[in-house]
């Protein structure tokens, strides 16, 4: 099954996807991580995409087309996967109808004052990848990744001014993937505010699969 996870930021997309992909056994691609391997490793696309990153715009459309389109071609695709964070604008969108054939489009709904409750308090863990919130997925000993033991960061868009400037980004140039999406009948929507495990029990159910 081919599955784009759309959603404003802090909406738990990356939360559901790394859940999900273990349930499913299909790879998790999520965008922001990618952009974020290549800054953290200093390549040439993360010298590229740093400043907008850390700004909260969006990565030019041809630069992520490219990017999803390669990594769409691995191996370990064949039996499905999820996007997460792609596409993101309307020609993100057609580009990946040109190479991919998506089955389910599920929108993570979830208030405004809930995803800033979110954002502001998510950390990650640069090594391991994993994603927590001081309040709500907290690690075993406060600041430390409970797999790696190494210090837990914010990111730099999540701070407050980038936080904004993201949520307006996302209506202005995402939103409208929803009417998009819609309109080919792939849209499934999926309450997002409740426990991941109730957020992944909903969203196993619109796409059919029986968890047990
Ligand atoms: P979140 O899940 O909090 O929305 P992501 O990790 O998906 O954030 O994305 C972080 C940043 O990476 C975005 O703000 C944007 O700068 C860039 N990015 C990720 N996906 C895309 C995309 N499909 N198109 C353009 N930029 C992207
Ligand atoms: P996205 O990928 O949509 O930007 P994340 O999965 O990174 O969102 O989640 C944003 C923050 O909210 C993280 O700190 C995460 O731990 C937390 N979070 C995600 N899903 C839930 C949930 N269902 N309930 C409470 N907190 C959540």
């Amino acid at each position: 099954m081919n599955i784009i996870f759309l959603g404003p930021p802090g909406a738990g997309k990356g939360t559901i996807a790394a859940l999900a992909k273990e349930v499913l056994s299909i790879p998790h691609i999520s965008t922001g991580d990618i952009f974020r391997a290549a800054i953290k490793n200093e390549t040439p696309l993360g010298k590229q995409v740093k400043s907008i990153l850390a700004s909260g715009e969006l990565v030019p459309d041809a630069l992520t087309i490219d990017l999803v389109n390669e990594r769409l071609k691995e191996d370990d695709t064949s039996g499905g996967y999820i996007l997460d964070g792609f596409p993101r604008t309307i020609p993100q969108a057609e580009a990946l109808e040109t190479f991919a054939d998506i089955d389910f489009v599920i929108n993570f709904t979830v208030e405004r004052d809930m995803i800033i409750r979110r954002l502001s308090g998510r950390r990650i863990a640069k090594e391991s990848g994993k994603v927590y919130h001081i309040i709500y997925n907290p690690p075993r000993v406060e600041g430390i990744c409970d797999i790696t033991g190494e210090s837990l960061i914010q990111r730099e868009d999540d701070k407050e001014e980038a936080v904004v400037n993201r949520l307006e980004v996302y209506e202005r140039q995402t939103e409208p993937l929803i009417e998009y999406y819609t309109e080919k009948g792939l849209i499934r929507n999926v309450d997002g505010s409740d426990t991941p495990e109730k957020v992944l029990a909903s969203f196993l159910a619109v796409i059919g699969v029986d968890k047990s």
